[in-house]
């Protein structure tokens, strides 16, 4: 007889395993999140970025390809930090419009550019048939301490909000923070400040991506309560990479929940497991965020499809035929 056997057959074991299923008995009861047959299909959109080469924009083009079909609301196209992609950003934006079915958002910030040149980039998207800004104030360039207003620009996302609607009725989204904006004063300033972008004219809010889901529902008791009343859309972020996400969420003031450590224990060079985790987590989260009544969600692609597309395949999405 072998250790193992010999263990298996041990009077220890036998007794352990006796206590096991009194154990799961006994534990903590969870209800079963509601099926799909039961929820009606949310409205998706889908984030990408403006590509810097050859190959990410192939990639890219693959992503937008893959995800077309699934018929989202709206897909957005971010505007590099210090408005250092705006003619990538526009040309990516203008393509879609041109080359496929989707209904393009614009990103725009206000940083480095007076309200002449901002506004002159948003008459741009107004002629090639963009209808939908996501406006946004930015962060300083790399290696700037702090954000600094343009002389002459618009120092707030309020203000380019309003400024944006003098320009044309634009479909204006805004950012909300859950967790709070790193450099707000308060949670309550933070707030009154999403208040102020929606009273300018925007319509929608995407939140910065989180983790801690009660987080996001506590947000949204705080947001209805101030009188908001608008979607704030969550954005979900599925997490590929969990050393760069961590690194990422330190700086834009997500919380990594030590539970995602755990998830991700061991597998920094397992991208293949790594992916199925990512998975799991993700449509673990958007379903509970559905069965809580959530019905909007934006995803962060990082230009990837397979992540996005099959969160949104668990949440019912299916695509559109011809
Ligand atoms: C969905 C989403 C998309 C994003 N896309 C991009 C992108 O494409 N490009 C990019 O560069 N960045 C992007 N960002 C990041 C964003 O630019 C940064 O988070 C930036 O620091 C804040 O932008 P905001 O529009 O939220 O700013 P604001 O709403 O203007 O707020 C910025 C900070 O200033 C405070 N504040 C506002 N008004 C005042 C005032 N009058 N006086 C004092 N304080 C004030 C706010 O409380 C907050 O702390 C995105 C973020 C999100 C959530």
């Amino acid at each position: 007889m072998n250790h193992l056997a010999d263990a298996l057959s041990g009077h220890d074991t036998a007794q352990a395993s006796a206590g096991t299923l009194r154990r799961w008995l006994t534990g903590p009861r969870v209800a079963s999140l509601p099926q799909s047959l039961d929820l009606t299909v949310p409205k998706l959109s889908f984030e990408f970025f403006p590509p810097r080469t050859e190959a990410l924009e192939q990639q890219l083009w693959a992503c937008v390809r893959r995800l077309e079909p699934l018929a989202p609301s709206f897909v957005s196209v971010t505007y590099g930090a210090g408005g250092t992609t705006q003619e990538r950003t526009h040309n990516t934006v203008a393509r879609l419009v041109q080359e496929t079915a989707l209904t393009p958002a614009a990103h725009l910030t206000c940083v480095g550019a007076s309200r002449g040149e901002v506004d002159d980039v948003a008459r741009r998207y107004w002629a090639a048939g963009v209808r939908h800004i996501v406006a946004l104030r930015g962060d300083a360039p790399a290696g700037e301490a702090g954000y600094v207003p343009h002389p002459d620009g618009y120092a707030y996302a309020a203000d380019l909000v309003a400024g944006l609607k003098q320009v044309a009725d634009f479909e204006i989204s805004v950012a909300a923070y859950p967790e709070m904006h790193p450099t707000a004063s308060s949670p309550e300033a933070d707030l009154d400040n999403l208040k102020r972008k929606i009273d300018a004219g925007a319509t929608r809010a995407i939140t910065q991506y989180f983790f801690d889901t009660d987080v996001y529902l506590r947000f949204l008791d705080r947001c209805l309560a101030a009188g908001i009343t608008v979607p704030i859309v969550p954005g979900i972020l599925p997490v590929s990479n969990f050393k760069q996400v961590s690194k990422f969420s330190a700086m834009c003031g997500t919380a990594v929940p030590g539970w995602m450590g755990k998830l991700f224990e061991g597998l920094d060079d397992d991208s293949e497991t790594r992916h199925m985790v990512a998975a799991a987590m993700a449509a673990e989260q958007v379903r509970l965020l559905q069965a809580n009544g959530v019905d909007e969600f934006h995803f962060y692609t990082l230009n990837r499809a397979d992540l996005s597309y099959a969160i949104a395949h668990i949440l019912g999405a299916r695509p559109k035929k011809g």
